[in-house]
């Protein structure tokens, strides 16, 4: 946790504020340990303080020991007002695109003088993972490898996808998530070239392309995997198909490393399926980071052009999906070192037929 105050605290530091209040659960949660639903975190050059409310007392103290907790009552900001005097703190940087207006103005209102100075781009703080994030999001990823392989076991003809998915997250569970991070994809025949269809009734079929995007959490960070299997046996197209993804993905995963542009790594994968006349048919981004949230930055895509650094997990996720056909996506887990990457979710990712 002290390396991530000190984060904080360049960040500070380079966008001339003398302190960050966070309210973001997961920056608040990254700064300071605290994993309550409320609070203000308050970060200066010399200390971190920790507002919390009543239901949180005691939480606070065991979690946040190297913070200053104030013990706020109902009237957090009015608890922190006294800390901003004591630090003789004069601007404080808060977080422009999370923060509600109305609470930007409760606390303009309850520490003037101060100045509160709204900044873009806080969560940045948390894109380079240290080793400790790394490996909780590898513990998340062999949950996720462990669910998939259970999951290969249930998907037959004739079971429906709403009890599959159930079966999948219980399985999850069971294995030592926290929880899933967003409700899971589930799409199978048709509905397969629904990029985020979630589990109905349909009743699975021969022939049906099974697309299962999950996110398995572990200790508050979360993996992010995505398979298409079939059931029986393929058709040409299909074949095709799975295979053009599969491609890009590898491509893609091969132009990771640290200074690589976000922007050429997701051209790595665009072009080999535009280069197959399916360019249309990907019609989002190649990935996006991931840590205490399901998407952070950096993303990959054509929009945004930053330069990866070691460290930096970002998920590696190309899709081809064809209306009234059905679709597949191919997505890993990767983190960014120097030369390459590694690879942090493992299930397999030649196309697996199952029975039917
Ligand atoms: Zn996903
Ligand atoms: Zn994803």
């Amino acid at each position: 946790m002290r390396d991530h105050v000190q984060r904080a605290r360049q960040y500070l530091a380079g966008n001339g504020v003398d302190a960050l209040l966070l309210v973001k659960a997961e920056n608040r949660r990254y700064v300071t340990g605290f994993t309550g639903s409320a609070g203000i975190a308050l970060v200066t050059e010399g200390a971190a303080l920790l507002a919390v409310d009543f239901r949180y007392y005691e939480q606070a103290a065991a979690q946040a020991a190297s913070c200053e907790i104030l013990r706020g009552g109902a009237d957090l900001p009015g608890a922190l007002a006294a800390a901003v005097r004591a630090h003789e703190l004069r601007r404080i940087g808060f977080e422009a695109e999370f923060m509600p207006y109305a609470q930007v103005e409760r606390l303009r209102e309850k520490l003037s003088p101060v100045e509160l100075v709204p900044l873009g781009d806080v969560d940045r703080v948390r894109w380079a993972k240290d080793d400790e994030e790394v490996a909780a999001i590898q513990r998340a990823a062999e949950i996720s490898d462990a669910g998939f392989a259970h999951i290969l076991t249930v998907l037959r003809p004739g079971t429906t996808e709403r009890s599959a998915a159930v079966e999948f997250e219980t399985y999850m569970r069971r294995a030592g998530a926290d929880r899933l991070s967003f409700d899971l994809v589930f799409a199978s025949g048709p509905r397969s070239a629904l990029p985020h269809g979630r589990a109905t009734d349909r009743v699975l079929e021969a022939g049906d392309f099974v697309t299962l995007d999950f996110g398995p959490v572990w200790e508050g960070y979360t993996s992010d995997c995505t398979r298409t299997v079939v059931l029986g046996q393929p058709d040409d197209r299909q074949r095709e198909i799975y295979a053009l993804v599969l491609e890009a993905q590898r491509r893609a995963i091969g132009a990771v490393r640290g200074g690589a542009s976000s922007r050429a790594v997701d051209a790595a994968a665009r072009g080999v399926i535009e280069a197959a006349g399916y360019g249309e048919a990907f019609g989002h981004g190649l990935g996006h980071g991931i840590g205490l949230e399901i998407h952070e930055g950096p993303s990959l895509s054509p929009r945004l052009d930053v330069p990866l650094e070691p460290g930096m997990v970002v998920t590696i996720e190309p899709g081809v999906y064809l209306p009234g056909w059905g679709g597949v996506r191919i997505e890993d887990d990767v983190v960014v070192t120097a030369e390459g990457c590694r690879v942090l979710t493992r299930a397999p990712k030649e196309l697996i037929v199952l029975p039917a």
